[in-house]
């Protein structure tokens, strides 16, 4: 009898989130008791804020700790459909918006009900690798556009990828790993363009809240015939560092919510019951943890782009958002770094200093190191990357 293979062609396929590969060899440095500066969070380094943590336990007191609808309390849809109106300038009713455990899989849920095999997804590189891998999964077909510095998206670029086959437009700002923000004018052709194509935008923004001066928009404020069309998608993650918690939400037209929710009934069921319940006290309670915390990524933002200027062979855009810097090493590669992969795990295995390397992003060439670290942390690491690059120059 011939031999069954273990993994379907799916399984066979999809790769390991490349950042968590990294953090494996980071553990194994740090179980050797080497000092290791960690630069790869991609997550606040933020206590979750004191009112948020007690409605979580208020609602485990008050026994509010089973089954919940399945995409998301009405209290919280509202507070989500409020606070889309009032910040970004966006109307989608309760019954227009889902709650999912995290912005990660309600994408994947996203990409699993538009998608059929073959159908195109237009997105830009460098990129977060989960969506392509979901992309994948779901047996649609990305399509990248590759940006050069400073990583701004144009609706030129977009029309040159489009083809018969292209269903959805991906956008992501301010973006991982740039940081880059599309800018209104830019975002308004690619609304109108999605319009004449009658195409699908989802529209990723997680980082919102945390920028450097540039004006965040939301894409289905600038159109509103498009709004059946345009999926938003965000999540409490990196607003009010509630990574752990696993909530984010989506809003868009009712038929795909639904159908939404028919998937999320069918795999993980509501979100948790207690995340939820913070989510609403989030929402709406003081905002100021927010500010505090922009104030302090931008503090370290500015010693970065500052102090990385002076670093001899990198070179760099300053983020107009999130908290990350990308960094090219491009000027170092050669015989001792065939490829940035090598040259971040030099740094690491010689410093002690993780990053992660472009390959991650389908950007060789390339580092991001993430600022979602004290400051003290940061001006150690910067001396030991200005002290390799002054090794290797
Ligand atoms: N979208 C982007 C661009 C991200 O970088 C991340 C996390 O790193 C997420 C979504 C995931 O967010 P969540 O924690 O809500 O799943």
């Amino acid at each position: 009898m011939s031999k069954k293979k273990i993994f379907s062609k799916r399984a066979d396929e999809l790769s390991l989130s490349p950042t968590l590969a990294f953090d494996a060899k980071v553990r194994m440095l740090q179980k050797k008791g080497k000092e290791v500066l960690n630069l790869t969070l991609g997550e606040p380094d933020f206590a979750t804020p004191e009112y948020i943590q007690d409605a979580a336990i208020g609602a485990i007191t008050s026994g509010f700790t089973h089954y919940t609808l399945v995409g998301g309390i009405e209290e919280l849809r509202k507070a989500i459909s409020k606070k889309l109106r009032k910040e970004n300038n966006i109307r989608y009713d309760s019954s227009e918006i889902i709650v999912g455990a995290g912005t990660k899989f309600l994408l994947y849920e996203l990409f699993q009900v538009l998608l059929d095999k073959g159908d195109e997804v237009i997105l830009s590189l460098p990129t977060w690798s989960t969506y392509v891998e979901q992309i994948k999964l779901a047996e649609g077909k990305p399509v990248t556009i590759k940006l050069m510095p400073p990583f701004q998206l144009t609706a030129e670029a977009v029309e040159k990828k489009l083809s018969k086959k292209t269903k959805i437009i991906l956008l992501n700002s301010p973006a991982n790993p740039t940081g880059a923000i599309i800018s209104k004018k830019e975002l308004q052709n690619i609304v109108r363009l999605a319009k004449k194509h009658k195409l699908y935008i989802i529209s990723d923004e997680i980082y919102e809240k945390i920028t450097y001066g540039a004006k965040f928009v939301s894409p289905a404020s600038l159109l509103t015939s498009m709004r059946e069309h345009i999926l938003t998608v965000n999540g409490f993650s990196k607003a009010y560092a509630m990574t752990g918690w696993r909530l984010g939400y989506v809003a868009g037209s009712q038929e795909i919510i639904a159908k939404m929710n028919a998937l999320q009934s069918q795999t993980t069921s509501n979100a948790t019951s207690i995340s939820q319940k913070a989510g609403v006290t989030a929402l709406t309670g003081p905002q100021q943890s927010i500010k505090d915390m922009v104030k302090e990524f931008t503090r370290r933002q500015n010693y970065l782009v500052k102090e990385f200027l002076t670093i001899p062979n990198l070179s760099f855009t300053p983020p107009e958002g999130a908290f990350y810097l990308f960094v090219s090493v491009e000027r170092m590669l050669g015989k001792k770094f065939p490829s940035s992969e090598a040259w971040c795990r030099r740094l690491l295995e010689e410093e002690g200093v993780p990053v992660i390397p472009g390959e991650a992003f389908y950007y060789p060439g390339y580092f991001r190191l993430s600022f979602a670290s004290s400051m003290e942390i940061l001006e150690k690491a910067t001396e030991k990357i200005r002290r390799f690059c002054k090794r290797y120059a």
